[in-house]
């Protein structure tokens, strides 16, 4: 079993390709399953340019997650999921929408440090206005409260706060695993995001000390591109799987209507080089 449960659409005025231009691109690489995790529209016009809005998530997204679901269903099965933002005052919000949809996962992912959107192109120069160390802390920091909000099903790029290559001078050893512990007690799983590949940092999300205290606290992995291309789906996942079965036993999770299930990991049909890029 293999599925990329990490991708975007135009739908997220920042990505390109149609939803079913990805299930098309999953089913050519040999994806047994497919999610499309679109950024969670959210409450006074928060990040607007870079999400859909509540109507668009109901008049386009969530009918057309359905439709490609029922089209292909004996060729690949296409879950609905959510790229929530965790962002402090928001929660109440993501909940009620989460609970009011049937969706089958939900990513949690914070982007924003206060008003810092620090994995934006546009404000990386931030990075060099403060302490890198404190950055990291805080960062992790906001992983475990996202961790212990109740409100995801899977921790998104881990370590996302290494993106543009700034690192700590200090240990974060332990804050990492503070934030690890807290995603353990609250049963959540982590993703192995090969999107940090394409990034500055070159590097996949989480790196692999991460992975390792991961294994030690029996944290289960899955799986996600985070394309924001239709060619980027299961982009790198070669070296994503010899992840999941180093760290991770050879399991990975997948999800329908929010329930976990563990499966064994296997290996993509075509491998990804083979095709169009
Ligand atoms: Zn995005
Ligand atoms: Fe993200
Ligand atoms: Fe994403
Ligand atoms: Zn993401």
């Amino acid at each position: 079993m293999i599925v990329d449960y990490h991708t975007h659409t135009s739908l997220c005025k920042h990505a390109e390709g149609e939803l079913g231009e990805y299930v098309q691109q999953a089913i050519a690489v040999g994806l047994d399953e497919i999610g499309c995790s679109e950024h969670i529209p959210m409450p006074d016009g928060f990040d607007r340019e870079h999400r859909m809005e509540v109507h668009d998530y109901y008049s386009l997204y969530a009918p057309r997650v359905t439709e490609l679901r029922e089209r292909f269903r004996t060729r690949i099965a296409v879950r609905r999921g959510i790229e929530a933002d965790f962002y402090p005052g928001t929660e109440e919000w993501v909940s009620n929408f989460v609970r009011e949809n049937d969706l089958d996962y939900v990513i949690g992912s914070v982007h924003f440090l206060g008003d810092w959107g620090f994995d934006n192109p546009v404000f990386v120069h931030r990075y060099d206005e403060q302490d890198v160390n404190e950055v990291y802390e805080r960062y992790f920091d906001a992983i475990g409260k996202s961790a212990s909000s109740g409100l995801f099903d899977i921790i998104g790029h881990f370590d996302l706060v290494k993106k543009f290559g700034y690192r700590p001078t200090r240990n974060m050893k332990e804050i990492i695993w503070e934030a690890l512990k807290t995603v353990r007690t609250h049963d959540l799983c982590v993703e192995i995001n090969t999107s940090g590949l394409r990034k500055p940092v070159g590097e996949i999300y989480p790196d692999e000390t991460i992975l390792e205290m991961a294994r030690q606290l029996e944290i289960p992995l899955t799986l996600g591109s985070d394309a924001h291309t239709p060619a980027d789906v299961a982009r790198d996942f070669d070296k994503a799987v010899s992840l999941a079965e180093r760290y991770g036993r050879g399991r990975i999770v997948t999800f329908d209507k929010r329930e976990r299930k563990e499966v064994k990991i296997s290996r993509l049909a075509a491998p990804h080089g083979a095709l169009n890029h």
